[in-house]
């Protein structure tokens, strides 16, 4: 029998088609789900609607909301080989991978309750001696809060953990191929005594059952991580409504090795930037560009240490690349690498599907690396999403940087050096929302994340990542006898 949906706190078969889950190493189902129809939506969000509202929610101390998210930390934690198998049959990402997402997952949702429980409303000074003036946090109602297929259990929690701290209700529409995760959350917050009506999970297309969600009017905001071509249209949506977004979008992200790099780990470091997921990672480094007077000694590197990385089933231990989402992601990754090959590029390395032996039912792509391109390719300029890397020389820092900027995207960077003085120069110079130096894919829950340009607007995580959830109310308190000049 197919999934069911979680509809406002009741199991319930969606009333919509049955899709299916497929396993991206071989093709097997993981499971049939039921979808959700237009019904299910006004259903889900009519009760979050009143759920939220409820006094027992709308008075709740942040201490009791926090109780419930430390529960659930508690429980991911607890079962986290179990759901990592659950996320690496939904994505293909190997085993390894996915345990650090369940890991995070469990790490974000402490740390919101720990921040919930220390955030404070203000008072502000008191400017004239006749009144005083507070501002407190109010939640926004219902949140809609939609989702990728690239590491969904991380991106849940860091929407449902803040949202719901914040006093809100949520409707969770997760990326149809891989919807598991996300009944599996529901379970999982119903376990740990989130009250009836507060969580839906919608499994359904985006294009109807998301844009449905987002433009229904008590939907109050979007919080949307995936394509820049759907947050646009989201956007628009929230822009007639005026309500709040936080859009986590695409990302173009350029690494850059300056001439003092230390070349055995930057080399590392860049493979793992843009290799790790098979580079379906909205921060993958997928632009190298690398000084001239180290070019040829870094790029024989790079090439051998890719040459090492083990593409494979997902669950086996030691694999560095799982296979691709689906068939039609790899077509449309294999299109990109053709189309460098006509822009002129050459294939070092990769540029190839595996597709006999054991790799013959999974979606998998050997990790690519192409030079001789100029970064206003297109190849150069369009987010692949996959395991391609495309690599240019340069001389200059100024023309360094100003094609490092030249992107419609502004995700993140990578600098390799040894001196902290030009890292910090060209970090602050660079036009994205994420630097790591000598480093890469390192996050820290404390830390907003989001992007510049079209890689999104607003920040996740840290403390203003749960009060973007919320709206500021200012009151005002009369002191004196005479609260206005006409009552004198
Ligand atoms: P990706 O390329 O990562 O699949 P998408 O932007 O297509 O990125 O999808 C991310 C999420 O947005 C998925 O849950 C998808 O179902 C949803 N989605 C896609 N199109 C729309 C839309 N028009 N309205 C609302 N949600 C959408």
């Amino acid at each position: 029998m197919a999934k069911e949906i979680y509809i406002a706190g009741e199991w319930r078969l969606g009333r919509g088609a049955v899709i299916q889950s497929l396993f991206p190493a071989d093709q097997s189902v993981n499971a049939e789900l039921s979808t959700a129809t237009l019904e299910d939506v006004n259903e889900a969000i009519e009760k979050a609607d009143q759920a939220w509202r409820q006094p027992s929610w709308r008075n709740s101390l942040p201490h009791e909301r926090a109780r419930i998210l430390y529960k659930v930390a508690d429980i991911i934690e607890a079962r986290v080989d179990e759901l990592a198998k659950l996320q690496t049959r939904d994505n293909g990402k190997p085993l390894t991978e996915t345990r650090g997402l369940v890991m995070s997952a469990a790490a974000t949702a402490r740390y919101v309750a720990a921040a919930c429980e220390t955030m404070n409303d203000e008072l502000t000074t008191q400017r004239a001696p006749d009144f005083m003036t507070m501002s407190v946090h109010e939640p926004v109602g219902v949140v809609a809060a939609i989702t990728p297929w690239n590491s969904p259990i991380a991106s849940e929690v860091q929407k449902l953990a803040p949202a719901l701290a914040a006093g809100n209700a949520v409707v969770l529409k997760p990326a149809e191929a891989t919807s598991l995760i996300a009944l599996e959350l529901a379970k999982i917050f119903e376990e740990a005594g989130l009250p009836k009506g507060l969580l839906s999970v919608l499994v359904g297309r985006g294009s109807v059952i998301g844009d449905a969600i987002a433009q229904h009017p008590l939907v109050r905001k979007i919080s949307f991580t995936g394509g820049t071509t759907t947050g646009r249209h989201l956007a628009h949506i929230a822009a007639d409504k005026l309500i709040t977004t936080s859009l986590e979008l695409g990302g173009k992200s350029p690494t850059i090795v300056l001439p003092d790099a230390d070349v055995e780990l930057a080399a590392k470091g860049v493979a793992y930037g843009i290799f790790s997921s098979a580079g379906q990672a909205c921060i993958a480094g997928s632009r190298l560009f690398i000084h001239s007077s180290l070019y040829d000694q870094f790029l024989t590197r790079l090439v051998e240490i890719t040459k090492g990385l083990r593409v494979g089933h997902p669950e086996q231990a030691g694999v560095h690349l799982g296979p691709l989402v689906n068939d039609k992601h790899l077509q449309s990754v294999d299109r990109y690498v053709q189309l460098a090959k006509s822009e002129g590029g050459q294939v070092l390395i990769g540029g190839e599907a595996l597709t006999t032996g054991d790799y013959a039912k999974g979606s998998y792509y050997l990790p690519t690396i192409i030079t001789g391109l100029n970064n206003s390719a297109q190849t150069c300029q369009e987010e692949i999403f996959g395991p391609v890397l495309v690599v240019m020389k340069y001389d200059n820092e100024q023309d360094l940087i100003a094609q490092a900027n030249d992107s419609c995207f502004g995700l993140a960077a990578g600098i390799w050096t040894e001196s902290y003085r030009k890292a910090w120069r060209i970090a602050r110079a660079l036009e994205v929302g994420t630097v790591w130096i000598n480093t890469y894919k390192k996050f820290s829950i404390s830390a907003p994340f989001g992007g510049f340009k079209d890689s999104g607007i607003g920040r996740e995580k840290g403390r203003l990542g749960i009060l973007s959830y919320m709206q500021q109310k200012s009151i005002y308190m009369g002191l004196n006898e005479q609260p206005n000049p006409w009552c004198d």
